[in-house]
């Protein structure tokens, strides 16, 4: 550009524009208009749960007599077969045609609102605002990948000298493997599936074990919205079938969510055959996330926060916080204020509409969190009363006398507490950082030149200033982090698409 004078001021007052009056090629990226895209859990945040006749029917579904099993699916190596013999015919099928199935999938997922929060509130042990957030951000995956994938999987023409046409596709791979966790049964497990077909993918998708049957809804839906049966496969199990798919050399990829080892499994998986063709991971696993406050934040947001993000779903997502880090001057008062509100939770039966908290989400997990909240009793500072029966875990807030006494992600409502010193601010960023995890991070500060200061240093996806840590909305905040806590593309963000296609240049000379 430099060469073509254009000054930058006029590059900044409309920059594609001046790139297409400059002979530049317009990436399509630039040009989503921003109504193709409303995140549905921005629009209506808060509204549905006031209204007293969705809660009724949301009740009245989940006291339906459930009937959460499934149909057995294919086996693993068949599901492959089938999904190879499919891919052809959809990876050639028209990107609007692929698109379109999404938006038509929103739109199903819209009309089983209640069936769908229902089976998370059964099988995921979700409340029953987290079950709205959960079909809210499986039906935002939809129409976000739906809107990306017309904006930018399209060919692009790019500049070369006279006599030379050089283009540039975007196409799909072949079959890809989606493997997901529990903790977002339908809107991790929908996003990934979503964006391997758009981008022109077949997918054979393996849900948690412990949470078939929302998956196994959601593929139905699929295949109504369009999606060809083949072209879309469910398979069931736990992590030995998760291990037979990833070994399979016929497949193009896998996307996985869930913990760093299996990560480290799969990884391991893909590289066993000396034969077999390298294929993309994206892999978004556990963090180990801290925030940090300073003594000009305010108390109460600090307090409200810590509530959200450590002890929200019963601290079962990714992104909340285990590690909060208060400067020394302000500890005492705010854990007071802490202890307060932990008090005010309400942990229950998560279809009551007043419960704040649920329990986790099975046996083996209540087993390991409250195993190591005993090894660690003598440094319990607060924790909550909960019901005697059933898997709650008490919503705990641990001392720990240097931060380095947390090394791992306990997957509960466990939120750990230390101090540091005035002045000492950038060596706490670096310390956290040298966890090796790099998901979220909060910072609760007035002073501008500290959450400048904490932007530059913080090796992490997602930076919260002045909020909470979790709940991060598709195309508004894309999600995901580096180091330990994953791979990248980050999901809901404009680069996602990209990584579940091959790139294939043609150039011809004209
Ligand atoms: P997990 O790793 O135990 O299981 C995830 C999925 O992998 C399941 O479907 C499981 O059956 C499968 N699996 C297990 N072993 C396998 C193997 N060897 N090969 C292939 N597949 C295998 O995780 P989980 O307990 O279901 O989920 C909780 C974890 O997920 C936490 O660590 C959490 O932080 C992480 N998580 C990350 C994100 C993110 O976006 N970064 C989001 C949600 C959850």
């Amino acid at each position: 550009l430099a060469d073509q004078s254009v000054s930058e001021e006029e590059l900044l007052a409309d920059p594609v524009e001046k790139v297409m009056a400059v002979g530049g090629t317009r990436h399509p990226a630039i040009a989503l208009p921003a109504d193709l895209f409303q995140p549905e859990r921005v629009n209506s945040q808060g509204l549905d749960l006031d209204d007293a006749d969705i809660l009724a029917s949301t009740a009245a579904e989940i006291a339906k007599p459930a009937n959460l099993g499934i149909a057995a699916g294919p086996n693993a190596a068949d599901a492959v077969s089938r999904a190879l013999a499919a891919y052809p015919a959809w990876s050639s099928s028209s990107l609007y045609t692929r698109a379109e199935c999404l938006g038509r999938l929103a739109d199903l997922l819209e009309e089983n609102r209640l069936k769908l929060m229902a089976l998370a509130v059964q099988e995921a042990k979700k409340t029953i605002p987290d079950a709205l957030s959960e079909v809210r951000e499986a039906i935002d995956f939809c129409r976000y990948y739906s809107a990306r994938a017309i904006a930018d999987l399209v060919p692009v023409e790019l500049p070369g000298p006279t006599g030379e046409r050089n283009v540039l596709r975007h196409e799909g791979r072949g079959v890809w493997v989606a493997i997901a966790p529990w903790n977002f049964p339908l809107a991790i497990f929908l996003g990934q599936v979503a964006a391997a077909l758009v981008a022109g993918n077949a997918v054979v998708a393996k849900p948690a074990p412990q949470t078939p049957a929302i998956a196994a809804f959601a593929v139905a839906l699929a295949h109504q919205a369009g999606v060809p049966e083949d072209a879309l496969q469910l398979v069931t199990g736990a992590g030995d079938v998760g291990a037979q798919l990833t070994s399979d050399t016929r497949i193009c990829g896998v996307v996985f969510t869930g913990s760093v080892p299996t990560a480290k499994a799969i990884a391991r998986n893909l590289l066993l055959d000396d034969d077999r063709p390298l294929v993309p991971l994206i892999a978004e696993t556990g963090g180990l996330n801290a925030m940090i406050v300073d003594s000009t934040a305010l108390s109460e947001q600090v307090v409200r926060d810590v509530i959200i993000s450590g002890f929200q779903s019963a601290g079962q997502r990714c992104s909340a916080l285990r590690l909060l880090l208060l400067q020394e001057d302000i500890a005492d008062h705010t854990l007071e204020m802490l202890r307060g509100a932990m008090d005010c939770l309400n942990v229950g039966d998560p279809s009551d509409p007043a419960t704040d908290i649920g329990p986790v989400i099975d046996q083996v997990s209540y087993d390991k969190l409250m195993a190591y909240r005993q090894s660690v009793k003598d440094r319990i500072f607060h924790s909550v009363a909960v019901p005697a029966k059933g898997l709650f875990v008490p919503p705990t807030v641990i001392r720990l006398d240097d931060l380095d006494q947390l090394q791992n992600e306990w997957f509960g409502p466990l939120v750990h507490v230390a101090t540091w010193k005035a002045g000492t601010l950038d060596a706490t960023v670096q310390r956290v950082n040298a966890k090796g995890f790099g998901l979220t991070m909060g910072l609760h500060s007035r002073i501008a030149r500290s959450s400048e200061a904490v932007e530059q240093m913080a090796r992490v996806g997602n930076l919260y200033i002045n909020r909470s840590m979790i709940g991060a909305v598709v195309g508004s905040q894309p999600f995901g982090g580096e180091g330990l806590s994953g791979t990248g593309p980050k999901a809901g963000g404009p680069h996602y698409l990209y990584r579940f296609c091959a790139e294939r240049t043609t150039s011809t000379d004209t």
